[in-house]
């Protein structure tokens, strides 16, 4: 939770643990208690939430108890209340702040517990009809394969989320994985195979949206150079010219803040 100014810059930033209580009112107690304390500095509330989100309502979240119809009502505050998709907030903050909304179609993957994304079209956002266009995340890689919690088996978040990559590497950061790696053919085996699932998704990705423009964004980015042209190549061999050049692929700039500089900028979208 935080501040944010008309610039996307971020003050009074807080970081509260939930792992322990992910029940809806744990979570509206805790937002409820920031926005009284701030309420007379800001203008409107926003907030990024790992699920589905139309009409100002969560539909449904696959990682947290959160559907509750009466989300946004359950705030008690003088000020309006936006909801929107997380990994849409940090598209949002990509897209106007280190972009200048220069792109027509736009989208952006967060890489993080699960895979989310967001989509604009044409300058605008696009969510779809039930609000869950571009759900990359809950997409089959592989038919039959690991348990998602969404109710399908093989799902690409299954495959290529950074919680993934972390349990097949048995590394507990992403900072441990890629020191480590530098001395372990067996770790930049798995880290390879990780990448051939990473870009089977985001080819697909890409398949379907042609988007201008495809940000790679969470955990993940901050190590993109590390493997950016592997991962460009792995994705161009997946598409119809092959052509490396003509992947528009790069990572996102403004780290863990995107999502809440994005969630501030719902009231101007
Ligand atoms: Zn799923």
């Amino acid at each position: 939770m935080a501040l944010i100014d008309e610039k996307g810059k971020v003050y009074k930033k807080e970081i509260v643990d939930y792992s322990k209580d992910k029940s809806s009112d744990y979570i509206l107690k805790v937002i409820s208690e920031y926005i009284k304390k701030h309420e007379d500095e800001a203008s409107s509330v926003g907030i990024g939430v790992p699920g589905i989100i139309k009409n100002n309502k969560i539909v449904y979240t696959c990682n947290l108890a959160l559907e509750d119809p009466y989300f946004v009502r359950k705030i008690k505050t003088k000020l309006p209340v936006y909801l929107a998709n997380d990994a849409l907030c940090a598209t949002i903050a990509e897209y106007k702040l280190v972009d200048n909304c220069k792109y027509e179609n736009y989208a952006l993957i967060t890489l993080g517990t699960g895979i989310g994304s967001g989509l604009i079209f044409n300058g605008k956002v696009y969510e779809g009809k039930n609000g869950y266009a571009g759900e990359i995340g809950h997409t089959v890689i592989k038919k039959g394969g690991i348990q998602c919690n969404c109710g399908r088996k093989g799902c690409f978040e299954k495959y290529a989320s950074v919680s993934r990559l972390l349990e097949i590497t048995k590394c507990k950061t992403l900072s441990d994985l890629f020191t480590n790696m530098e001395t372990s053919s067996e770790l930049a085996k798995l880290f390879d195979e990780y990448l051939e699932d990473l870009s089977e998704g985001l080819a697909n990705f890409i398949m379907i949206n042609d988007v201008d423009m495809l940000v790679i964004g969470g955990s993940l980015a901050w190590f993109g150079d590390k493997f950016y042209y592997i991962l460009r190549a792995k994705i161009a061999e997946k598409l119809f010219n092959r052509e490396t050049n003509d992947v528009k692929l790069k990572f996102a700039k403004l780290g863990n803040n995107a999502g809440l500089i994005g969630a501030a900028f719902l009231a101007s979208v």
